[in-house]
């Protein structure tokens, strides 16, 4: 909070140790939930939890982990896995599409469409139930319904690059231009510059899609 950090999103695809390891390919579940209470301490509210789910691999996790978020007031979010992973390896028949988790979820809680509807998640209300209190779940439809042409978002990642979209073959190098004295107007620009040229949208599945070269860890969410 001193350092200017006000919210936290925290990825989180199981709550089962086995599970969580052979996803992240680290057995690091523990350090991930103390780091959830730690953010709640330090106030960083509301505390997001992204979560892709995987056919055969985690879906059996949807309900354990809404049940836990709802219980400890984190904002839970399931998205749609995207081709954005180290291995290149997407596929579309693996993804849980947002209609089927959003089936999961109606089958355990009472689900109203928030009319607050923060993009890029679609936004539910879950009624308090004698296991929960009552909360927000979203699930985002990044690749069945993509919101591209409402999308205000813009990525600066660890290195200094401007990223105008998660799938953009081409970066805006800021470091380089503030390590060489660019100003402050300077440096606006040129990220101007970079949504000048964005494409109109991801175009996952058509023929001339090509996963970046930077994956989704690299850039940072
Ligand atoms: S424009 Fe890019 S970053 Fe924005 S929603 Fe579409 S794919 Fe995601």
């Amino acid at each position: 909070m001193h350092a200017g950090l006000k919210r936290i999103n925290i990825s989180l695809d199981s709550l089962d140790r086995t599970r969580y390891a052979a996803m992240s390919r680290r057995d690091a579940l523990d350090r991930v939930l103390a780091g959830l209470a730690a953010a709640d301490a330090a106030g960083l509210h509301p505390i997001k939890v992204n979560t892709v789910v995987m056919r055969g691999v985690n879906e059996i996790d949807v309900v354990p982990l809404a049940e836990f978020c709802l219980r400890h007031g984190y904002r839970l979010r399931f998205i749609e896995q995207m081709p954005l992973g180290p291995q290149h390896g997407w596929d579309r028949e693996a993804m849980i599409p947002a209609d089927q988790i959003l089936d999961q979820l109606r089958a355990h809680f009472e689900l109203t469409p928030s009319a607050a509807g923060a993009a890029p998640a679609e936004d539910w209300l879950v009624a308090e139930s004698d296991c929960h209190p009552a909360g927000r779940i979203g699930v985002i439809a990044s690749v069945t319904a993509p919101f591209c042409a409402a999308c205000d978002r813009t990525r600066l990642t660890a290195d200094g690059q401007v990223r105008s979209c998660l799938f953009a073959h081409t970066e805006v190098d800021l470091r380089t231009a503030l390590r060489a004295g660019a100003s402050d107007e300077d440096l606006a620009e040129l990220w101007r510059g970079a949504h000048r040229s964005k494409a109109p949208g991801h175009g996952i599945g058509t023929a001339g899609f090509h996963q970046p070269t930077r994956t989704m860890s690299a850039i940072g969410g």
